[in-house]
């Protein structure tokens, strides 16, 4: 039993290969709305509404709603409210980096009450970005600037999206001092590469060394995107959570915070 808690799945075609590739491993995967396709060499725009009326023909795909903060927030956030309403969405992700904005900024306080209304969580990408535009910047999706935020809104559930990855460390300081925050796994495994997961591994290790609490906090992910791009590993996440994980844990890891934090 496996939750998925970051992909990126909107057609037909990526679905399957994700769904051949997982081999019947994957029970239910998250899709995380971003508005335009950043593998084309000239961005297209992908909609929400593309993305949801998608999801609907999947029993095992949960879509993340996306803010794009260019847009009124107000607007997006009435139309969002009733889709957490109608649970056809269950949660919401936001891309500093790519946006330039703090996650401790006013314009994310009204995205955390609603996300504390619904009891569902706010996701940051966080760390590095996938900047073909280049027009990203670092600064803003460190890691560091969930920590106001998630002080200030002690009942709001953040995820920090791929670790903070290369910000290891200090996402798990952030992790560890606030009980509502959380993090995941995701992206950092780019490659097919034995190297990378191993690395990965003993990364992951020395930070659990610093702060065991943490280890309760992870979940699975994978940034799955499709065959065509480099975000197309599966099982070297399993394999991750394998080695860093006991047995026990991984149970936590794969499925139960994840059912908890989403579905519940
Ligand atoms: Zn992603």
């Amino acid at each position: 039993m496996i939750i998925d808690t970051h992909a990126h799945i909107f057609n037909e075609e990526v679905y399957q290969t994700y769904t051949k590739k997982s081999a019947g491993k994957i029970n239910r995967i998250l899709t995380l709305h971003f508005w335009i396709n950043l593998n084309d060499i000239q961005p297209t725009k992908r909609t929400l509404e593309e993305v949801l009326s998608f999801a609907e023909t999947k029993e095992d795909l949960f879509v993340i709603a996306a803010i794009n903060i260019t847009y009124s927030v107000k607007e997006q956030l009435e139309k969002i409210k009733a889709l957490l309403e109608n649970k056809k969405i269950v949660g919401i992700k936001m891309y500093p980096g790519y946006q330039h904005f703090y996650p401790s900024d006013e314009i994310v306080f009204p995205i955390a009450e609603l996300c504390e209304q619904y009891n569902k969580p706010l996701i940051f990408h966080s760390g590095d970005v996938f900047d073909r535009l280049g027009t990203a910047e670092l600064k803003y999706s460190h890691p560091i600037h969930v920590d106001s935020l998630a002080t200030h809104y002690p009942q709001c559930t953040i995820i920090i999206a791929h670790f903070g990855f290369p910000y290891l460390m200090e996402t798990a300081t952030i992790v560890n001092k606030n009980k509502n925050v959380f993090t995941e796994i995701s992206g950092t495994i780019d490659t097919p590469s034995q190297d990378i997961v191993d690395t990965y591994t003993k990364d992951l290790k020395r930070v659990f060394s610093y702060y065991p609490a943490i280890k309760q906090k992870i979940m699975f992910g994978t940034d799955y995107g499709g065959e065509h791009t480099p975000l197309n590993q599966i099982d070297s996440y399993i394999q991750l959570v394998e080695n860093v994980f006991s047995t026990e844990e991984q149970d936590n890891v794969f499925h139960k915070l994840a059912e908890k934090l989403f579905f519940s």
